[in-house]
């Protein structure tokens, strides 16, 4: 079950977090694997330890705040590798503030690369899917996008974005085979978590019906089921990830 022999996947932000261990997940259910991010060294020691359990893989360096330099750093890959079946649109930055105190320049920074940049990847990916008449488009949300949070209007937003965005995808490629859903995570342990004083983890965790906080490989086995065959029949649906945080 859940075998990916066979496919390639692209995951954006694969470099750490929630990204490395999608990556990880779909590269030990056979799938060869594009790691894509900014930090080449970091996905060129993941991709040696990849390479070394028997997975195939290849690194992208790619920078989402620059969309338009996207088509370029895809076509640049060889020709093996650019038939991507399953795209994982997971990175994603924050830059918080309330609103009377947000900058344009963070409200843009956050919009190009959480939004603008699962667009410009995504676009790139469909011909061949379409061609091939199958594929699995993943993008990585937040219930933070279905329930709003103070502080957090550039990063809703985008999040939203991501759910609109792939609602409307599901729709105009589903004759085509091509599955579009969108994974919410609540609150995951990664270094964006690790640094909130211990008091807020403790009431962050009161506030979760599950009483803990969602690990990595929690979002990982949600986006390999999504990726897989016997996911076939699911389109254009939000899965949440989040302990019960957002029901
Ligand atoms: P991290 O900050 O740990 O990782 C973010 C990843 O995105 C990194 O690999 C980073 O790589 C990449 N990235 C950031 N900016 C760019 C860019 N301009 N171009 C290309 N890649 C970029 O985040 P998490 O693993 O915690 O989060 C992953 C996703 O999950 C994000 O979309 C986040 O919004 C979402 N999420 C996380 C939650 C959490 O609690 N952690 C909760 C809900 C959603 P590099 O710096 O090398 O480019």
């Amino acid at each position: 079950m859940f075998q990916l022999d066979g496919r390639t996947a692209l995951v954006t932000g694969a470099s750490r977090g929630i990204g490395e261990a999608v990556a990880r997940r779909l590269a030990a259910q056979g799938a060869r694997v594009i790691l894509a991010a900014r930090t080449e060294d970091r996905l060129q020691e993941l991709a040696g330890e990849l390479t070394g359990a028997g997975a195939e893989t290849r690194v992208l360096p790619l920078d989402l705040a620059l969309p338009e330099e996207v088509p370029a750093a895809l076509a640049s890959l060889p020709e093996e590798w650019r038939e991507v079946d399953v795209l994982v649109n997971n990175a994603g930055i924050t830059a918080d503030n309330l609103l009377a105190r947000l900058s344009l320049e963070d409200w843009q920074k956050v919009l190009t690369t959480n939004l603008t940049g699962a667009f410009a990847v995504t676009k790139e990916v469909i011909r061949g899917m379409m061609r091939r008449r199958w594929g699995r488009i993943i993008s990585i949300s937040s219930v933070v996008g279905l329930m709003g949070n103070p502080g957090q209007a550039n990063y809703a937003a985008s999040k939203a974005g991501l759910v609109g965005f792939s609602k409307s995808l599901a729709r105009e490629l589903g004759s085509r085979n091509i599955t579009v859903n969108v994974v919410a995570p609540g609150y995951i342990e990664t270094a964006m978590t690790e640094d909130l004083p211990e008091e807020s983890q403790k009431a962050l965790k009161g506030s979760i019906p599950l009483r803990r906080l969602g690990s990595v490989d929690d979002v990982a086995w949600c986006v390999l089921f999504l990726a897989s065959d016997e996911a076939g029949y699911i389109t254009g649906h939000t899965l949440n990830v989040s302990g019960g945080l957002y029901i």
